[in-house]
């Protein structure tokens, strides 16, 4: 048995293991490399040490300190960890829609946790890494981590990650795949592993299909910690420093849905309970698999464990909520409202007038039967967003009656002519619907909003029933 002497020693020397189930009928031998063995659960311990380690030695972090740092999660758990241990006081700024499991863990390590707005511009005082900078700021004894610009993230993967595949291997390794939040781990690994091999390893970039990163819009996604949103507000679109973009030979894009049902399919079919962005980088490796032969061999990273989604990717409800599912029964579920198929629904941008919306909508040919529009400052004119890019959904008739008021009355969709909505999976029950007759639905296909609908009926009247049964306790 091998023992480490601190808990600081027990990051790294994470194992490799062979994917022999979900790599059956592919010609390569593919390993995932198991982050989420690291102590505090993903591959951001190794970062977390090697920052706070760099900190101390540059004079940036002395005792009685205070580590602070915007993360979505697993740097914030990592940071939390190494700061309990070394008895640094360490306060996180986290986007609010970040899995509860990693919020519970954060504050299990004793770490104070602030919870900011998800969608917001880098450039607002919102945003949360203003927010983690202003704190640090105002905060005596404060040193922000900055991960996405700190040079001992990538370092912790050249010194670390790198070899130990490397080593794990005998040099075999052939291929590199990982996803992309920092650019931390694939920068460090990838850095290591072509000095190595004398540039003969590929590096592949497994990209949440929207991602910048890869090529895409740079709209929401439903992975988190990898892939790089960018806000359409936001004046410029900063890379991390700590992404050395130079390393990477290909991107493999690869859309939500992919990514959580690859994450479920390794649970099920392998045994192995991984987190969305491991299922990213897993259905990265296995399409690249399919283009390689038996000289090859893959070695995928898995950054963090299932467990921490058994909420959102690995719930049944949660999945048919965000439209990931196909509906059990299609004639009672929420598909069978929509007149036609969910291809998209009609966008209108801001910095329109009242009659400019409408006459846009017409220019467009937007169907005006349709329950509504939905308002966002994307360029997209037709399409599929995610939920949390929607300033409001907008129907016709709010927008007749705000035009004959003034037709020259600027449109403000959120203050004015919106109507709030609530967002149903295209295979929800139709009577699991919230008792709101009427009320407007935004229905979601792969976890974006695809169609609009109203409810048709008010559910069941429940009100004389016990409470416990309709769920109140
Ligand atoms: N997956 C998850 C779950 C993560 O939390 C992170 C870190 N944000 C990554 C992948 C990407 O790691 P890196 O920051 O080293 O690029």
């Amino acid at each position: 048995m091998t023992v480490r002497e601190s808990v600081l020693d027990a990051i790294g020397y994470t194992p490799l293991v062979r994917l022999r189930r979900l790599g059956e009928g592919l010609r390569p031998t593919i390993y995932a490399k198991l982050e989420f063995q690291n102590i505090g659960g993903s591959v951001k311990d190794r970062a977390a040490l090697s920052m706070i380690r760099a900190a101390e030695q540059e004079g940036l972090l002395s005792p009685g300190g205070t580590v602070v740092e915007g993360t979505s999660g697993n740097t914030g758990i990592g940071l939390a960890l190494v700061a309990a241990h070394l008895g640094y006081r360490s306060v996180v700024f986290a986007p609010a829609a970040t899995a509860t499991e990693k919020i519970r863990l954060l504050r299990a390590y004793g770490a104070e946790v602030h919870l900011v707005g998800d969608y917001v511009p880098r450039s607002h005082p919102g945003h949360l890494a203003n927010r983690a900078a202003a704190f640090a700021a105002g905060t005596p004894g404060a040193w922000l981590a900055r991960q996405y610009d700190n040079p001992a993230n990538p370092a912790a993967h050249e010194a670390s990650t790198g070899p130990e595949i490397w080593r794990d291997t005998a040099g075999g390794i052939t291929h590199f795949v990982a996803s992309v939040g920092t650019g931390g781990t694939i920068s460090g690994t990838a850095k290591f592993l072509k000095k190595a091999s004398s540039g003969a390893v590929q590096v592949v970039a497994a990209d949440p299909d929207h991602s910048v990163y890869g090529g895409g819009d740079g709209g929401a996604k439903y992975v988190e910690g990898a892939g790089h949103a960018l806000h359409p507000e936001s004046l410029e679109d900063v890379w991390p420093e700590a992404f050395d973009t130079v390393l990477v030979d290909r991107y493999i894009r690869i859309t939500d849905r992919d990514s959580i049902l690859t994450a479920r399919r390794a649970a099920r079919e392998e045994g192995l309970l991984i987190g969305g962005t491991s299922g990213t980088a897993l259905a990265a490796a296995l399409r690249l698999a399919e283009e390689l032969d038996e000289s090859h061999t893959v070695v995928v990273i898995i950054p963090d464990s299932g467990r921490n989604y058994l909420s959102t990717y690995f719930d049944d409800e949660w999945l048919t909520s965000a439209g990931f599912s196909d509906p059990a029964e299609p004639a009672l579920s929420v598909g069978s409202l929509l007149p036609g198929p969910a291809a998209g629904v009609p966008i209108l941008p801001a910095g329109l007038t009242v009659g400019e919306a409408i006459q846009e909508l017409v220019r467009r040919g937007a169907d005006c039967s349709l329950p509504a529009f939905l308002a966002l400052d994307r360029g997209t004119s037709f399409g599929a967003v995610h939920p949390r890019e929607v300033s409001a959904a907008v129907t016709l008739r709010s927008l007749a009656a705000a035009v004959e008021s003034n037709p020259r009355a600027a449109f403000s969709p959120a203050a004015q002519q919106g109507e709030p909505f609530a967002s149903v999976g295209i295979g929800t029950a139709v009577a699991d619907l919230a008792q709101h007759p009427g009320q407007l639905l935004a229905v979601l296909v792969d976890g974006r909003i695809a169609a609009t609908a109203r409810q048709p009926f008010a559910g069941p009247d429940r009100s004389q029933e016990p409470a416990a049964s309709r769920g109140i306790i």
